[in-house]
């Protein structure tokens, strides 16, 4: 058997990429690109509003995460709108959307406002889901009840901020959980059959290359459906700016040629039963304290990560052991 047909034959999915694509998934399930579209719903989040803390997480700016068209005091219909018609300029226009409730905790409200909210997203013509990006601890059994009931029509993800499965480290960014806080998160909206999302950083303070690349046997061993991760990027203005200005060595900060070396390890090890959406994270340069990579978009990084993956004969799992 030739080294491309065997990565072919070990995955699962059969197919001939050399990661689980997200984008791909959907792409055979609706037969087309399907797009996902932001929104910003003005939902707060706990680690902000002083119920877990007031100063939130050290890397977090909410508006260095959030495409121009989104904003709160827009109905969340406008914004959809203006996000599809803000999509068609970059990309081929799609039939089919991803509604997704990006900026801060958009499980953090009372059911009835959620219920409001996230209808008149699936009310849209042509959005055929949610993606709801929460913390670990703004979900509960009744929430997830009722997304389990729009999950029968409706593709349903629950995209979870973990960012790393250390302690220390979350101690560290002011997360305000634990990981095993996340952990039982995910399990639980597992078990009400919704699909799990998760984010990961890499280079947080305090974190080897070592510690990173373990991560790919503890987050394979999770209920997952779906990651993304992205590289630490130094935010101007956020506290972890002057963290990495008072201690720069605590910090690994991969230049694009070390994260390339870096994720291609990191996928090997990783299950391939997990679908990755992206791997990296594109902050506009002018948001930066840290140096910015190339000039390149997220999509194309993604194409230079395959294509080296092909290059080595190597794929998402193939030194992956249960
Ligand atoms: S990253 Fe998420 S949880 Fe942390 S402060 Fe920002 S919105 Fe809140």
């Amino acid at each position: 058997m030739s080294g491309s047909q065997s990565y072919i034959s070990f995955y699962p999915r059969g197919n001939k990429r050399r990661f689980n694509s997200y984008t791909d998934y959907f792409r055979k399930k609706y037969g087309e690109r399907v797009q996902k579209v932001s929104i910003n719903a003005g939902f707060t989040c706990p680690n902000r509003d002083g119920t877990k803390s007031k100063g939130g997480c050290t890397f977090c700016l909410n508006d260095a995460f959030n495409p121009s068209y989104c904003r709160p005091e827009k109905s969340i219909t406008t914004q959809i709108s203006e996000g599809i018609e803000f999509h068609k300029k970059r990309y081929r226009r799609a039939s089919y959307y991803l509604a997704y409730f990006q900026a801060y905790s958009n499980t953090y409200a009372p059911i009835d406002l959620l219920r409001e909210i996230y209808e008149e997203a699936l009310a849209y013509p042509g959005v055929i889901g949610l993606i709801i990006g929460t913390r670990p601890d703004c979900i509960d059994e009744q929430k997830l009840a009722y997304l389990k009931g729009l999950s029968e029509k409706h593709y349903i993800s629950i995209e979870y901020g973990i960012e790393t499965c250390y302690d220390n480290t979350l101690l560290r960014i002011n997360r305000a959980h634990t990981f095993e806080e996340a952990v039982f998160a995910l399990k639980l909206t597992a078990q009400y059959c919704i699909n799990t999302g998760a984010h990961f950083i890499f280079g947080l303070p305090g974190e080897s290359e070592e510690m990173m690349l373990e991560e790919a046997r503890i987050i394979s061993g999770l209920p997952l459906t779906s990651v993304k991760f992205h590289q630490l990027q130094v935010i101007k203005g956020t506290p972890i700016e002057k963290e990495y200005l008072d201690h720069p060595s605590d910090f690994h900060l991969f230049t694009w040629g070390k994260y390339l070396e870096f994720i291609i390890k990191f996928l090997e090890y990783l299950t391939p039963c997990i679908m990755v959406e992206r791997f990296t994270g594109e902050v506009p340069p002018r948001f930066l304290a840290s140096s910015p990579w190339e000039k390149l978009r997220n999509d194309q990084l993604a194409t230079i990560i395959e294509k080296k993956l092909e290059e080595l004969n190597t794929w998402q799992g193939r030194l992956f052991r249960q």
